[in-house]
Parts: structure tokens; sequence; C-alpha cells
């Protein structure tokens, strides 16, 4: 009789009934067991007020939290509308563990049609991080971020693509840093179960924001700091709505969840994507104000002194020509026609020898 029973728990915890999620609680609200809330997160400053859109996917069983971030850049269109499609692709009768998708982190900046920082405080939210209590809206909202998702995750993905001006490869990307290789190698598997063609790597040895008494300044490195394995993606261009790009987020994350054994429940996806490995990025950047006229675009293999593109004064006077500066594949290059000078006019992605996958 005593074998008996214990035949009887052991099968009900290989079917999972012992291991049953119970209701999870965000915003001091719950989120039964096999469904989703949505929520908006009232952000108020002294003088001005913002909301956060957040969806919560509570699984069917007991497991670990995801983090998702889109709209850390709100003229970013790609990963936020993709973000909306995961409403409806993420299902909750078929999840493992938490779900917490911040549908548009920079809602000041989506709402303004503004690229790079919110129109409200002028802030560059993916250089606020931790962000503030007292603060502007932009530091309130990388509060909250770091506080209610970031520390509240086992894993953590923000989701980017190109902003108004940059044209830009799409891409997976980790964090690594030497004195946390676990988190690091587990970042690496996440990046390459995006199942984006190349994969770029964050080292961030040496860098001062990851030292405990500076500001981690990125909403991923703030996650990678505390030891949470961090992944971005990278997917879309120059702020506009390519089905296509959106379709990739949506399937990105659907890949990490699979990855993450997040569902069960559903069908295994084959991962085919042998992705290539990007350690070094070479930057070029413009001497000049004055008008950018591209010569290439995204993507395209490139060699060491080919030109990319000039730029010239208000008169049609060519006043810097851009040669690579290395072989490689173009990551990034500007592609509208105002440009300043200091800022990168091109990323020159160098492809890694990677024999580990
Ligand atoms: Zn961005």
């Amino acid at each position: 009789m005593k074998n008996k029973i214990i035949l009887f728990f052991c099968a009900m915890f290989m079917s999972g009934f012992a291991i049953a999620q119970s209701s999870y609680f965000f915003q001091n609200e719950e989120v039964k067991a096999g469904t989703k809330k949505h929520f908006l997160v009232p952000i108020v400053t002294g003088k001005d007020s913002t909301f956060i859109p957040v969806s919560v996917f509570n699984g069917v069983r007991n497991g670990e939290t995801l983090g998702i971030t889109a709209g850390v850049h709100g003229y970013e269109y790609a990963p936020i509308m993709g973000a909306q499609k995961l409403i409806r692709s993420i299902n909750p009768q078929k999840l493992m563990g938490v779900v917490i998708l911040v549908q548009l982190a920079g809602l000041d900046s989506f709402l303004g049609r503004s690229p790079y920082v919110s129109p409200v405080d002028k802030k560059n939210l993916n250089r606020s991080f931790p962000g503030s209590k007292n603060g502007s809206n932009t530091d309130k909202v990388a509060n909250f971020i770091t506080e209610q998702i970031i520390s509240k995750s086992n894993y953590f993905l923000d989701m980017h693509s190109g902003d108004a001006p940059e044209d830009l490869m799409r891409y997976g990307a980790y964090y690594s840093n030497s004195s946390l290789p676990e988190i690091s190698a587990k970042g690496k598997e996440m990046a390459y179960a995006l199942g984006f063609d190349h994969v770029v790597v964050f080292n961030t040895d040496g860098k001062a924001y990851m030292k405990k008494a500076e500001s981690s300044l990125y909403c991923t490195a703030e996650a990678f700091k505390r030891g949470i394995p961090s992944v971005d993606i990278e997917c879309g261009r120059l702020g506009i709505v390519e089905q296509a790009a959106v379709d990739k987020v949506e399937t990105s994350v659907l890949n990490l969840l699979d990855y993450l054994k997040f569902l069960p429940l559903s069908q295994p996806k084959t991962q085919t994507v042998k992705p290539s490995l990007i350690s070094n990025r070479i930057y070029t950047s413009s001497k000049f104000d004055g008008i950018f006229y591209p010569a290439k675009k995204a993507g395209d293999q490139v060699t060491k002194g080919m030109k990319l593109g000039h730029i010239t004064d208000y008169f049609g006077n060519i006043l810097q020509t851009i040669y690579a500066e290395a072989d490689g594949l173009l990551l990034l290059i500007i592609t509208t026609p105002p440009i300043n000078k200091g800022e990168d006019v091109t990323v020159i992605a160098k492809i890694d020898q990677d024999l580990s996958k």
C-alpha cells in the first residue's frame, strides 16, 4: 500500500499536478494560474505623469520568471508591434512560469514620436538605469522597471531596433563578463536560441557601468549586473514597421520561451539556425555637422577602404568621405540626411571564428 501511495504521488509529480502554479501578484493584483492580465501602471512625478502598459502571463505550472521590455526607445516600432502580437501568441494555458512583458517602456517617446529621448524630459531611457524614485518621468520609469520587473526576473530580454535614422542589421545579443562566467554562458545560449543569423556579444570587462558604485545606464546592463542572464534583440530599422521584422520579433521571443522551457505543453520547435558570432565592432564617426549621403546599406559585405558614404556642408561641398576601416559586415549605417559632429555614422561587424557552436 505504501508503495502504491508513493507511486501515486510520483505520477502526480510527473504529470505536473503536484507543481501546479499558484496565483501571481503584480502591483498587488492577482493574476490567476493559466491567465493573463494587462496593467496600466501610473508613473507620477512632481509635475508630469505617464503610464507603463504591462502584460503579465501566469502559466499553469510552477516555473521561473522572464522579464521582457519593448519600447525602451519609443520610436523603435518593430519590437513594440511584435510585443502586441505576443499578447495573443503567449498562451498562459500552455505556459510554465511567469512572463512579464512591458509593452511600451517609453510611452512619452512613443506618443510624442520622439527618437532616442523622451520629449518630456529630454532623457534617453536606455542611459537612465537604475533610475530614481524622485526624478523625472524617465528616471521613474527606469526605477519601476528595475524594481518591479528586473528584480523579479530569472532571465531578462530587452527589445530594440534601428531608431529613426538607423539602418540596422537584425541580431540577438548577450552581455558577457569574465567575473560572471556562468551567467554569461547562459546569456550566450539564450542569444543563440533567439534564432537570428548573427549574435553580438557585449563584452563588459572593464566597463565603468559594471562597477558597483556606478550607474548601469542600460536596461539590460542593470539586469546583468544583478546576475541575471540577459539578452537583447535588435530587429527592425529606421523606425518603420516592416511585417517581416515584427514577425521575427514574435518568433524570436517564442524561440526563447521554448529554449528556457516555459512552453513544455507546446510543440517543440526545431532550431536550425547556426548564428555567426560578432565580438568586434568598428565605429566610424562624423567629424562635421552636415548632410550625409550613404553609399551602402546595413547587411552589406564591405572591405577595408571601400567608400560607405560622404558628408557635405549645406551647399554640397564634400567635408568628409567615410571609408570602411575593416573588412566585415555593415551592422549599422545612418541613412537619413542629418549628421552631427561626433555621431557614429557606420558600425562594421567582424565575424568571429566561433568553433564552440
Ligand atoms: Zn533602442
